[in-house]
């Protein structure tokens, strides 16, 4: 099952929420800084001993101070256009978090809009990656549940018509 919500990620009581990292997992702006402060810095410690992550992978961490019991990590591409791998890449990110997720025994995971904020990759490509990908993986892993959690209602909308279009 994939629900679209609106609403702040670090407020959702999952087994595990998903952070649009950067490459050196040491924090940053948007949704990752909002994840951070809402963990505390025990998440930071945490993240300092892993050594990064590239592109499209996934880590984990706990989820300290958050409802979440586990952070899943993963930067997104920086859009350039889409000639630099870019969809694929964040596809990858999708499906490496879901992994990662099952493998802790996750039943409940909550994602953030990957990529479509500081690394400007347009919304309805995104979104219908996003979808698609989701989908995919429930496909086969059928006592899971994912939600999308979108902070403004454009991000909402464009969800939500992604969903339709892959449903219908
Ligand atoms: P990226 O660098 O991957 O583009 P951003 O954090 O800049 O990551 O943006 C990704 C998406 O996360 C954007 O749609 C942004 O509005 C959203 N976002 C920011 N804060 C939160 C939050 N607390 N909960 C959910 N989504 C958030």
């Amino acid at each position: 099952m994939l629900r679209i919500t609106l609403g702040d990620i670090t407020k959702v009581e999952v087994d595990a929420i998903v952070n649009a990292a950067n490459t050196s997992l040491l924090g940053g702006g948007g949704v990752d800084g909002a994840i951070h402060r809402a963990a505390g810095p025990e998440l930071l410690a945490e993240c300092r001993m892993l050594n990064g992550c590239k592109t499209g992978q996934a880590k984990l961490t706990k989820g300290y101070r958050l409802p979440a019991k586990y952070v899943i990590h993963t930067p997104g591409p920086v859009w350039n256009g889409g000639k630099r791998n870019e969809e694929e890449l964040l596809k990858n990110c999708y499906e490496n978090c879901l992994k990662l997720a099952a493998e802790h025994g996750c039943r409940t995971v909550a994602f953030p809009s990957i990529s479509t904020g500081i690394y400007r990759f347009p919304l309805d490509r995104a979104s219908v990656i996003a979808v698609g990908a989701i989908l995919e993986f429930l496909a086969l892993h059928s006592d899971m549940e994912v939600q999308m959690v979108c902070f403004d209602k454009e991000t909402f909308q464009y969800y939500q018509n992604a969903l339709k279009a892959v449903c219908s």
